[in-house]
């Protein structure tokens, strides 16, 4: 089934769904962008979704060119139209069409694009026994070069490193950053539990502030666990004795082997296995 395309206030048949090849979006990665989902027919966390995504375009000076309000009745009636109660929401917006230099001064009109989908998720192998990952040579994006809390279009940062995952066998990546510490996966962020402690990297460890790291976070804390968000290293990541990533599309995903090592006794832990019930519990209330 092909869904309808929300371009400018405007719904179009996916063939029809078309922006100009002038657009910064394409020539220059100049945008941004938020993945959500919904869980019957409502989009979970839009609204931390929204700041992310107004605070990315304020921090590379991009003005949406509409208010928060009416993004969030967007993204809701595009939603509605297509009739989606579990599935997928893609929000961009680019820096718009304009001459063939950088110049964002010289572009117009930012288009603001959302397309609703069905969610096509990891198979549910990964969530039974757990994923395998590797950690990759490429480093995270320096934050004085380009802030890893801008979500920005150009990705092309983690698509270096899921390469090199995938070169090795492993459908996710861990990025450490320049330091050395652990960041985050290519799409996801990162957890450990180690002596029953829940560990994931700071902010400034220069990872996407993730909106699913941050009901994680919540969610263990309201469990009576004690979360700390604290600088790691493969060290760390290598004697845990649970490892998890988290994301939008992903939701919690057990990690059983890093580099080649078996972390815990090499199943999916039960402190894992415990946020996965209650973060379900969450985005089906
Ligand atoms: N890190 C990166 C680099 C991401 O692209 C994403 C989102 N796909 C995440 C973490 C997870 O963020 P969220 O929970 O907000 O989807």
């Amino acid at each position: 089934m092909s869904f309808k395309i929300h371009i400018n206030g405007q719904l179009y048949d996916k063939e029809d769904a078309k922006i100009s090849v002038y657009d910064h979006g394409l020539l220059y990665g100049d945008g941004v962008f938020e993945g959500m989902r919904s869980y019957g027919a409502k989009v979970f966390r839009l609204e931390d979704h929204l700041v992310r995504l107004y605070n990315s375009a304020k921090a590379i000076c991009l003005e949406i060119p509409i208010s928060q309000a009416e993004m969030t009745s967007a993204v809701n009636d595009t939603l509605a139209a297509n009739g989606i109660a579990d599935g997928y929401v893609r929000l961009v917006v680019t820096r718009g069409a304009g001459t063939l230099g950088l110049d964002p001064n010289r572009t117009s009109d930012p288009q603001v694009i959302i397309i609703t989908d069905h969610i096509s998720l990891y198979p549910q192998e990964y969530y039974d026994n757990g994923l395998e990952i590797v950690s990759v040579s490429t480093i995270r994006n320096h934050p004085a070069a380009l802030s890893p809390r801008v979500k920005s279009l150009n990705y092309l940062n983690n698509i270096l490193a899921k390469i090199e995952g995938l070169q090795a066998g492993c459908v996710e990546a861990l990025m450490l950053n320049h330091k050395g510490e652990v960041a985050e996966c290519t799409g996801d962020n990162i957890f450990l539990v180690t002596g029953g402690e829940v560990f994931t990297p700071p902010i400034d460890a220069g990872i996407l502030e993730g909106i699913t790291r941050d009901v994680v976070i919540k969610l263990a804390r309201a469990a009576g666990l004690t979360v700390r968000e604290t600088a790691l290293t493969k060290h760390d990541v290598y004697i845990a004795d649970e490892c998890f990533l988290t994301g939008s599309a992903a939701e919690i995903v057990p990690v059983v082997k890093v580099d080649s090592r078996v972390i815990g006794d090499g199943k999916p832990g039960p402190i894992t296995r415990d946020l996965t019930t209650r973060f379900r519990e969450t985005t089906r209330a």
